[in-house]
């Protein structure tokens, strides 16, 4: 038995919400092994990740008042983040901010790198995760 997980492994344990398009073959590559790795880190705390949006059209975009246009040039995807306890919200933010800094999308607000930021109130919260808009399909 082996000893480690395979990307195929790890490729195979992400979840997609009901109505999500579930093709990660047409995002950017660097968004897929980002996925990858993040599912990783949910596996090792016993939890399964799910994508819950991946690619948007512009119309979907206007609806959800995104002033980011991450989703639409395919390098970005949001998280589901109820799986994980306050305190391992915090770790996943730090741990991948860090770790993904020179590929992160730059905040507007404060120019800092950011790969992922928690997003919404309540129910609708999430992890919004983007890489630069070098990596966007445009
Ligand atoms: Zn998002």
């Amino acid at each position: 038995m082996k000893r480690f997980l395979s990307a195929n492994d790890v490729l195979e344990s992400i979840q997609f919400k009901d109505g999500t398009d579930n093709n990660l073959d047409s995002v950017h590559y660097l968004l897929t092994m980002v996925a990858i790795d993040m599912a990783a880190w949910f596996l090792s705390k016993g939890k399964v990740m799910t994508i819950t949006d991946l690619i948007s059209t512009l119309s979907e975009d206007v609806d959800l008042n995104r002033d980011s246009d991450a989703h639409r040039t395919k390098r970005g995807m949001d998280v589901r983040s109820s799986e994980l306890r306050e305190e391992e919200q915090y770790q996943f933010l730090e741990h991948f901010n860090d770790k993904y800094k020179d590929i992160a999308s730059v905040s507007r607000s404060d120019n800092k790198a950011r790969l992922v930021v928690l997003h919404g109130k309540g129910v609708n919260k999430h992890f919004h995760v983007a890489l630069n808009f070098i990596y966007g399909d445009r």
